[in-house]
């Protein structure tokens, strides 16, 4: 969801970076110099789900090229329109599992805030595009009760920062939250889910570097790199100034039929990631949220495309594959 920009704090460069992101879809056409003829799109599909997409995410995209593997994840597209059966609004059951507005706690030990709904960049694919955001972002008042959630469970010993995106939050907002976990005695780890260094490297700046370093919680920053393309310089001087900070790079990939269900773009995204110093993590199956049924691909296609990547590459650059599955205790490995 775009973000509404505070008019009481002075904006940093990132937040006015975020401010000129692309919301219109001819300014987008005629940025990528496409023509509304090579593309099939009707406006009621941004009614529900807006395009939203930054200027630096936007400059790796092949102009011309309307099948561009990063056009296709936030370009809108009439197929979205297209009712699917089995493909619902709560695909993995998190309006079940929220025990207070904003928390999800669905396995043992660790447990997800939705910090925010705002986020860099629109994700067509998004499983939380139809997520009732309004009354469940960790707004300051909700965050006390997520607080002394946490203080009851000695048995949870990580907190991941979600959304949305949770760098979307400024460094004060952020820093105010995790210095408040950080008080938590039995919490050892601080996981951040995010997209932003890499759709706004620019956001990698010092307040964050800042607040990373100093924390007593052991981070991870969990990415979200779909496709090797989304690497540029401008990135990876971002993820090397998270590295000094001592953090470990993960990544999470989604898989998604005509964007990265290739074997060569998979053993390229994981060999670019580690030359990055990020690990990957998981390949996530598409969860069947409405809207997205035409990046889905088989369960047994993805299985043998798995069996391909595993052959080509060392253990430690393939991800996990697996699928959410509602109930159960943790993310399904498909084997
Ligand atoms: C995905 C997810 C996690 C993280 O699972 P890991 O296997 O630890 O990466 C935690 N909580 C919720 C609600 C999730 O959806
Ligand atoms: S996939 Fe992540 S970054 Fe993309 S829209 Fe969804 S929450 Fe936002």
């Amino acid at each position: 969801m775009p973000l509404t920009a505070s008019q009481t704090t002075p904006q940093t460069s990132w937040q006015q970076e975020l401010a000129k992101a692309c919301r219109q879809l001819p300014e987008l056409l005629n940025y990528l110099e496409l023509d509304l003829k090579q593309i099939s799109v009707n406006p009621q599909v941004t009614t529900k789900f807006p395009l939203h997409v930054t200027y630096a995410y936007l400059s790796r995209i092949e102009k011309g090229n309307p099948n561009d593997p990063l056009l296709r994840q936030i370009l809108p597209i009439d197929d979205e329109l297209v009712f699917h059966p089995g493909y619902t609004t709560n695909p993995v059951g998190d309006l079940e599992a929220g025990q207070t507005p904003g928390l999800l706690h669905k396995y043992h030990g660790r447990l997800l805030l939705i910090t925010t709904g705002g986020c860099s960049i629109n994700c067509r694919y998004c499983f939380r595009r139809e997520y009732p955001y309004n009354g469940n972002q960790t707004s300051k008042s909700v965050e006390q009760a997520a607080i002394n959630y946490i203080k009851q469970r000695p048995e949870i010993s990580e907190v991941i920062l979600s959304g949305g995106d949770p760098l979307i939050l400024s460094d004060a907002r952020l820093s105010s939250m995790v210095a408040k976990l950080e008080e938590i005695p039995h919490l050892k780890r601080l996981r951040i889910h995010t997209r932003l260094p890499v759709t706004l490297p620019s956001r990698v700046d010092s307040p964050l570097l800042k607040w990373l370093s100093r924390t007593r919680l052991t981070t991870s920053i969990v990415l979200h790199v779909n496709h090797p393309n989304e690497l540029d310089g401008a990135v990876s001087e971002a993820l090397l100034l998270l590295r000094q900070t001592g953090v470990i790079l993960l990544n999470q990939s989604v898989l998604l039929k005509g964007i990265n269900d290739s074997e060569l773009t998979l053993c390229e995204l994981s060999e670019s990631l580690f030359q990055n110093g990020v690990l990957p993590y998981y390949l996530h199956l598409l969860d069947k949220v409405s809207g997205s049924q035409h990046f889905d691909l088989p369960e047994a296609d993805a299985r043998l495309l798995y069996h391909k990547i595993r052959s080509k590459l060392p253990g430690y650059l393939v991800p996990t594959l697996v699928r959410e599955r509602s109930g159960f205790p943790y993310k399904s490995p498909v084997l």
